[in-house]
């Protein structure tokens, strides 16, 4: 069976809250796996806006998935450049938990 519509086989009929959120965690994890991958998060981490990547980055900690949101703002970072204006500077350097951390923290502030 096709993987995608496994996932909305799984999803229907109508879900209780509790499948509902074991699904969503589910959906979140998988998400995880996915945009977190060292390798993936590097080669396509770089094509996203510091936006995308931030925005990607908070439904990924939000979910529970901390250490993918870290390696998709370290690989996307790799592509940042202070010449551009970019917010994820220090390419190698660059470090995705301090920053996921700062802005939380500026958020909650
Ligand atoms: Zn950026």
């Amino acid at each position: 069976m096709n993987f995608l519509r496994s996932l909305f086989r799984k999803s229907s009929p109508a879900l209780t809250e509790a499948e509902y959120i074991g699904h969503l965690q589910e959906a979140f994890e998988a998400m995880g796996d996915v945009l977190g991958d060292y390798l993936t998060s590097r080669d396509v981490g770089e094509h996203f806006t510091c936006r995308q990547a931030d925005t990607l980055a908070f439904a990924l900690a939000v979910g529970g998935q901390i250490d993918a949101a870290v390696a998709l703002l370290e690989g996307h970072a790799l592509g940042d450049s202070e010449k551009d204006g970019d917010d994820h500077l220090g390419g190698e350097d660059f470090n995705g938990s301090r920053y996921l951390n700062e802005v939380a923290l500026a958020a909650n502030a």
